[in-house]
């Protein structure tokens, strides 16, 4: 079941008392960042405070930590200082990171060796994995420091929708590489106008429209999309 997480972070009281009620509940999974929260990184507070209800309850906290690297960047804290109150952790190569393909798993012995197994059923062996994992050293060791470019852009083009687009976000809540507009504040054909300015952006459901920053958006792409917006903002049509 999913608590409401909506500004990104778990009700430590409602999962409290979730915990202690009579359906066992094998783990608990919190997302850092979280992406429909505008990529927001999990503080140190917070993370402290869910782990010790977690802890305090006899139940695993799991952190789907695909953007682990971008909340590091963002808060200036080290990955083990961000996933030592969890569990297992979770990290993609592949997101901001900039490797082809790739996730990793990590957690107690025994834990990743019933992971290995389960992987094996559900068809995720691989063979001579090795010649992709090569590509994810590198992403580990030359592609982190990089992301607070993303960041930068992201706040950027934040700023820049906010200006265009009033309502539409609040800037100070970007602090990665992922910004989350409302809809209802940009016209309705906006990804149709975007994508003819060879702009890619997304929904997410039906209300949230997105965009991520990353290593292939350099200062003229970040450029390229706010004249985009601009020409959107003046030839009017909003929803
Ligand atoms: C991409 C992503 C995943 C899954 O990553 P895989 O590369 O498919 O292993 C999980 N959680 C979040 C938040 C993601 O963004």
């Amino acid at each position: 079941m999913q608590l409401d997480d909506s500004d990104g972070t778990l009700p430590t009281d409602t999962l409290a008392a979730r915990l202690i009620g009579s359906d066992p509940v094998a783990a608990v999974t919190i997302e850092n960042t979280h992406m429909t929260a505008n990529g927001r990184p999990w503080s140190d507070d917070e993370l402290t405070a869910v782990s010790d209800v977690c802890r305090g309850a006899g139940v695993a906290l799991h952190m789907d930590g695909a953007r682990m690297w971008n909340a590091a960047v963002a808060t200036g804290r080290t990955p083990a200082e961000i996933v030592a109150h969890a569990d297992t952790v979770m990290c993609c190569l592949s997101k901001g990171l900039g490797a082809p393909v790739g996730s990793l798993l990590s957690g107690p012995a025994d834990v990743i060796a019933e992971a290995r197994v389960q992987r094996h059923d559900m068809g995720g062996a691989m063979r001579q994995a090795g010649i992709i994992a090569a590509a994810g050293v590198v992403a580990i060791e030359t592609m982190v420091e990089r992301l607070a470019e993303d960041h930068e852009r992201a706040r950027a083009l934040a700023e820049h929708l906010a200006d265009r687009f009033p309502g539409s976000i609040d800037p100070s809540t970007v602090s990665t590489n992922i910004v989350c507009a409302a809809a209802d504040a940009l016209p309705v054909d906006v990804l149709d106008r975007l994508a003819a300015g060879g702009v890619k952006a997304g929904m997410v459901g039906d209300a949230t429209v997105r965009f991520v920053t990353h290593k292939d958006v350099d200062d003229d792409g970040l450029a390229r999309v706010c004249a985009a917006l601009d020409e959107i903002a003046l030839g009017g049509g909003s929803a």
